[in-house]
């Protein structure tokens, strides 16, 4: 039974994605809020209006949307929403909900370009470039406002945008400075570690991000903030913030050390590093294995153990 807490409630939403439910909340405030969306699937719909139902709601009522993220099982499901309904989020959601020609023929160019300097084969590339698979699960949209570090969120007095870039070039938490209640998304999550997703650059010609620094950077700017409890986007609460901070930041730096290991014997590309990483999924995972082996050769670059160099278009890693 979905119940309020403290001007909260939380909603558990089916995906068909291997992640399981996606977690929407209900926020009381001058509007009506929802935080995400859920996928867009007639059964994530029936059970949104089901469990509204339960606070005495409709899926009418809800007067407006802040995204935390723009991935499908976060803002898949804007398409329940009346027109009129204005969404807020992230300026870098835009390019994903528009979904224009231009933006997606820049993606699939960035990632076979890309997936080349990482030594894929074709056939893998190729796997690479899901964005028209994942369009059935978004929805067109635009923006009525744009959140950035430190705004007030429209609607919800008291309650701030803390930008948390990583796991997507768009990700924000909310955070209630009352009662230290932060709306983490993706960010934050009890059991597993976000997948820190590679997008294309944000600029024409720009540099590609690094989601994993980016992401190891917005877990540190969470020990400053006294946080009582992590409403996740997935799965239950967290209370021991600090403690869940400080374990995925070890535990990373643990699993970049054993890359550097793989290195000392001789120079790899992304993509064979990846294969000894991850043996028996890559073919079948090869984004979200590539990404945590993107990420680790960044940290490690990042920290100077390691460098890499470009020839013919394809990278080599090295012990620096
Ligand atoms: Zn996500």
């Amino acid at each position: 039974m979905v119940k309020w807490e403290n001007k909260i409630a939380k909603i558990a939403l089916p995906t068909p994605f291997a992640v399981g439910d996606v977690n929407v909340y209900v926020v009381k405030g001058d509007a009506l809020t929802l935080i995400d969306t859920g996928v867009k699937t007639k059964e994530s719909k029936e059970v949104l209006a089901y469990k509204l139902g339960e606070l005495g709601l409709k899926i009418g009522d809800i007067e407006q949307i802040i995204l935390t993220h723009h991935h499908p099982d976060h803002a898949g499901g804007l398409d329940f929403f009346d027109r009129g309904v204005p969404v807020y989020g992230h300026k870098n959601n835009q390019r994903w909900l528009e979904l224009s020609d231009e933006f997606i023929h820049m993606h699939n160019q960035f990632f076979l370009e890309y997936g080349g300097k990482c030594g894929l084969t074709e056939e893998l590339k190729d796997k690479l470039i899901r964005t028209r698979e994942e369009k059935r699960f978004l929805s067109n949209r635009k923006l009525a406002g744009f959140l950035a570090e430190g705004d007030e969120l429209p609607g919800l007095p008291g309650w701030k945008a803390i930008e948390t870039l990583g796991h997507a070039q768009s990700h924000l938490s909310f955070y209630r400075e009352s009662d230290g209640v932060l709306i983490g998304g993706d960010h934050l999550i009890a059991k597993v570690s976000p997948n820190p997703i590679m997008e294309p650059p944000l600029l024409p010609n720009g540099e590609r991000p690094k989601p994993l620094l980016q992401h190891n950077e917005s877990l540190r700017k969470l020990l400053h903030l006294p946080i009582s409890k992590v409403y996740s986007g997935h799965g239950e609460e967290v209370e021991e913030v600090k403690e869940l901070i400080h374990f995925r930041l070890t535990r990373q730096h643990d699993r970049a050390m054993h890359v550097k290991k793989m290195l000392e014997e001789k120079p790899l590309t992304v993509f064979e590093v990846c294969k000894q990483l991850f043996p028996k999924i890559y073919s079948k995972e090869v984004d979200l294995t590539m990404w945590e082996t993107v990420g680790q050769l960044d940290y490690l670059e990042d920290l100077g153990e390691i460098q890499s160099e470009t020839q013919s278009g394809l990278t080599l890693f090295s012990i620096a």
